[in-house]
């Protein structure tokens, strides 16, 4: 009999199962795919480290987690600082000096200031995500950065989308084209996997095991980071969530685009942006893998990327979380448990307070 059955070999579910075995508790892992790591899992194509999942690049302002992290591979220093292409034509992101440099010309912040000023003035109550975005940034980024990627992301036109879904848009006036404000940022030099390998080295792991197929094994507690509403058999309806499909390629060259993640931002194009893997580890193989991501409608089977969190959502998503509270001896964690877009740090820090508090229950 094990202490611990943890549904679910992705990050949440892995470090939880690590912390546990650390303790000497009795853990087992399972996963309905065939491989462990979740959404982080990567495979080698020419050598070249590929994200199978959409690009993965960590980043944190919590020393703890970033610590804790590097205890299971080795950072690089990477820095996110992705291009915009729109019809061709190429600008920096995030919004910053450099962006505005090219869209206008203009050197001093004050400048740049000042145009946004002019171009966003008027829109006093935005009643939609259109007028939200020109109320923040101006005409300009919007119809060229944001409107074609945004409406491609939620399959829905600007104007009928809810202006809360970008209650801030960031927004620079330096010349920083680093995406992320975080302190500590990079990609595990030669990808998660090796993550993965450590953090379960004292656990049992068996793959290619749907927990809700047969709920086969027993423990004293279940650690559960599928989705809550599968779990629950849709019983109050399925929750609504936005998946992609990728598109993965091998070019016969070194360098097709230059830069690690490419947003296109023109509705003419079916895709958001294009990964080129080898970018995140400097990589000088000859040859090169790319992936396009196509945003599309999440259905049964599809692979559940980013919850759409809206009021009926939400309602429908508490209506789970009750009934899960009055689960004996289950846990309910990770991004799907908990119907919520969490970025990697959260997770691994959810899930250190959570082995923390069982450890002091036991
Ligand atoms: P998952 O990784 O989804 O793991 C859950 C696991 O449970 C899966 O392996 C699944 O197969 C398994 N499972 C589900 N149901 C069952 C069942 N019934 N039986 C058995 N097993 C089951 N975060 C960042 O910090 N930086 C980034 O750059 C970044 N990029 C992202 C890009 C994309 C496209 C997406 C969608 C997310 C990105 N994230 C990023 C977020 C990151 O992917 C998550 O924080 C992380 O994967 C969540 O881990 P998890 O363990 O909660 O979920």
């Amino acid at each position: 009999m094990y202490d611990y059955l943890i549904v679910g070999a992705g990050l949440f579910g892995s470090v939880f199962a690590r912390e546990m075995a650390e303790r000497g508790k009795k853990c087992l892992v399972i996963d309905k795919r065939g491989h462990v790591g979740g959404n982080l899992s990567c495979e080698k194509i020419e050598n070249i480290t590929t994200h199978k999942y959409g690009a993965h690049i960590f980043h944190t302002n919590d020393k703890a987690v970033w610590d804790y992290i590097n205890r299971f591979a080795e950072f690089n220093r990477y820095t996110n600082s992705p291009v915009a292409n729109y019809k061709g034509e190429i600008y920096n992101l995030p919004f910053n000096m450099n962006t505005f440099y090219k869209l206008w010309g203009t050197v001093a912040p004050d400048d740049a200031k000042r145009m946004i000023e002019r171009q966003s003035a008027g829109i006093k109550e935005p009643k939609n995500l259109e007028e939200q975005a020109i109320s923040l940034v101006g005409t300009d980024i919007y119809e060229k950065l944001i409107k074609g990627y945004t409406e491609k992301q939620w399959g829905r036109k600007c104007k009928d989308l809810p202006a809360f879904i970008i209650k801030r848009l960031p927004v620079r006036f330096t010349y920083d084209n680093n995406y992320f404000n975080d302190r500590f940022q990079g990609i595990p030099i030669g990808g998660y996997n090796q993550i993965f390998e450590k953090l379960l080295e004292k656990c049992d792991v068996r793959l290619n095991t749907d927990y809700l197929e047969s709920r086969p094994f027993k423990a004293e507690k279940t650690v559960y980071t599928g989705m809550i509403d599968e779990f629950f058999g849709y019983r109050f309806g399925p929750l609504e969530y936005r998946s992609l499909s990728f598109e993965t390629q091998t070019l016969d060259t070194p360098n097709f685009q230059g830069n690690a993640v490419v947003n296109y931002t023109s509705g003419d194009v079916a895709y958001t942006r294009i990964i080129e893997h080898k970018h995140f580890e400097f990589g000088q193989q000859p040859k090169t893998v790319i992936t396009r991501e196509y945003p599309k409608t999440w259905q049964k089977g599809d692979e559940p990327y980013y919850p759409v969190n809206n009021d009926s959502n939400n309602e429908r998503y508490e209506k789970y979380a009750e009934l899960a509270a009055g689960e004996k001896n289950m846990i309910f964690g990770g991004r799907l448990g908990s119907y919520r877009y969490l970025d990697m740090w959260q997770v691994i820090k959810e899930a250190l307070e959570m082995s923390e508090k069982n450890s002091r229950n036991n």
